[in-house]
């Protein structure tokens, strides 16, 4: 896509969805009110809004090289604030982290070596942030194929990222008191669907298709899969 060709988008969407949503952008226009902390990778394959088919103001989305979620620190990061914010100012009371397939930073992942030279800050980030994924997968999944260590390496990072939420207090002391929670999701590209983590049977699986239809597709996540 070129810039002209984002220019005429930007004159689309304002003369055909901006016209037709006057009282929604409207109604942004004094504040947001989203219910759901969306973080996923940068990858452009992925569009939370639409795959989820939310509206502006639905979604408070954070996206990064391979959905990744440093451990709580003192001093500052992107991550950290988006969170803060997200919890403490929005009060958001459900949390996504939302891998996908053929990740190319979950491909980086499994050789990292092969990043020290080109892409040192790729290197650095995923060797800080995703190294308990890495080994993980490489000490105990020795004999699968390239194709399946991708997938486990992918869920597994979601996990650990999950994990890696839990260690904001904020997060800690909400899930305490269960105003918080946290789903971990595997976005396929092939298929368009979504896996969720079942924490009852330990593995992804599908999203029920007759449970898209409902409205409030989130409700029935949480009554079809155990959150953390
Ligand atoms: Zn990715």
């Amino acid at each position: 896509m070129s810039m002209t060709g984002l220019v005429r988008g930007l004159n689309q969407f304002h003369s055909n969805y901006f016209n037709s949503h006057q009282e929604l952008f409207e109604k942004l226009s004094h504040g947001q009110t989203p219910e759901v902390l969306f973080i996923t990778c940068s990858d452009s394959r992925i569009d939370p809004c639409l795959i989820t088919q939310t509206q502006p103001g639905e979604l408070f989305v954070m996206r990064n090289v391979g959905n990744i979620i440093p451990t709580f620190r003192v001093d500052s990061n992107s991550e950290g604030a988006g969170i803060e914010y997200a919890i403490c100012a929005l009060g958001i009371k459900d949390v996504i982290v939302c891998g996908h397939s053929h990740c190319g930073a979950m491909k980086g992942l499994l050789q990292i070596g092969s990043l020290t030279e080109e892409m040192p800050l790729v290197y650095d980030w995923l060797r800080h942030h995703a190294e308990s994924t890495r080994r993980l997968v490489l000490e105990n999944y020795r004999d699968c194929d390239s194709q399946e260590l991708l997938k486990i390496a992918t869920e597994q990072n979601v996990l650990t990222q999950i994990e890696n939420l839990e260690t904001y207090p904020v997060i800690r002391s909400r899930l305490h008191s269960g105003q918080i929670s946290l789903h971990a999701w595997i976005y396929d590209l092939e298929t368009g669907t979504v896996l969720a983590y079942n924490a009852a049977v330990n593995q992804f699986s599908p999203l029920e298709k007759t449970s898209f239809p409902v409205p409030d597709l989130l409700a029935q996540v949480h009554s079809d899969h155990a959150s953390f």
